[in-house]
């Protein structure tokens, strides 16, 4: 079955999986193929994806940036959802991981519509920020390291335009963020970051119980 949404029991989440779309041959591939990687409970869950393709779809976007691509599960499912014309700018470190979401996205006929930046996000945002891209996103998917959450958020929130949406995820942290023995600085740094963007004027906020938890933020 692979990741599951917090909270749901086997029993339901089977139930949501039986009466979700079936989850497409070429994503199915590659969440077999990740189970074989290091890091592989990093994929997002099959509903998020499903959930993912429905926002660049309802936003029509043709725009689209991600922050953490790993297998390239998540980017798949935002390229799947482009029109022709549609790009993903998506940005990670990992050279190996990176390999097999090239070679998935080649088989799924979007390659041409990715442009992989194996570059710090961090450096990626500003360049496209330097190059003149503020404004020019209609999504953004954060999914990268946790501590610099604020920071992607910061840097894609200058990078979508007004009405655009960022996605932030995990921030339920499987459940850490709400107990307080735990104090790892990693769990603090999503803790202050749901806070600040709980009380962020610039944005409309939701925060969807779905897999790990995804925060969606709309540009005013
Ligand atoms: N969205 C992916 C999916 O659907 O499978 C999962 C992304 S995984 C949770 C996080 C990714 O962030 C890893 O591939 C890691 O290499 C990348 N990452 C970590 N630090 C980064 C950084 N400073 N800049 C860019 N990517 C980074
Ligand atoms: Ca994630």
């Amino acid at each position: 079955m692979g990741k599951t949404s917090l909270g749901l029991d086997a029993r339901l989440q089977t139930y949501l999986t039986s009466i979700s779309p079936p989850e497409a041959a070429i994503l199915q591939a590659l969440r077999q193929e990740t189970t074989t990687q290091p890091g592989a409970q990093m994929q997002i869950a099959v509903e998020q994806g499903q959930f993912l393709t429905l926002l660049v779809q309802l936003l029509s976007a043709e725009r689209a940036l991600e922050i953490g691509v790993f297998t390239g599960y998540s980017s798949l499912c935002v390229a799947l959802a482009l029109p022709p014309q549609g790009r993903l700018v998506a940005c990670d470190i990992d050279p190996e991981a990176t390999q097999i979401a090239q070679r998935y996205w080649q088989a799924a006929g979007v390659a041409d519509k990715i442009e992989l930046r194996l570059a710090p996000a961090l450096d990626t945002l500003a360049s496209l920020l330097t190059a003149g891209a503020a404004e020019s996103f209609d999504f953004a998917f954060i999914d990268a390291d946790k501590r610099n959450y604020q920071n992607y958020y910061e840097r894609s929130l200058a990078l979508v335009r007004p009405g655009g949406l960022i996605a932030i995820d995990n921030v339920l942290w499987s459940g850490k963020v709400a107990d307080p023995a735990v104090q790892d600085t990693t769990t603090q740094a999503i803790r202050d970051f749901n806070v600040r963007l709980r009380n962020d004027a610039r944005v409309t906020v939701s925060v969807i119980p779905i897999a790990d938890g995804l925060t969606l933020a709309r540009k005013h």
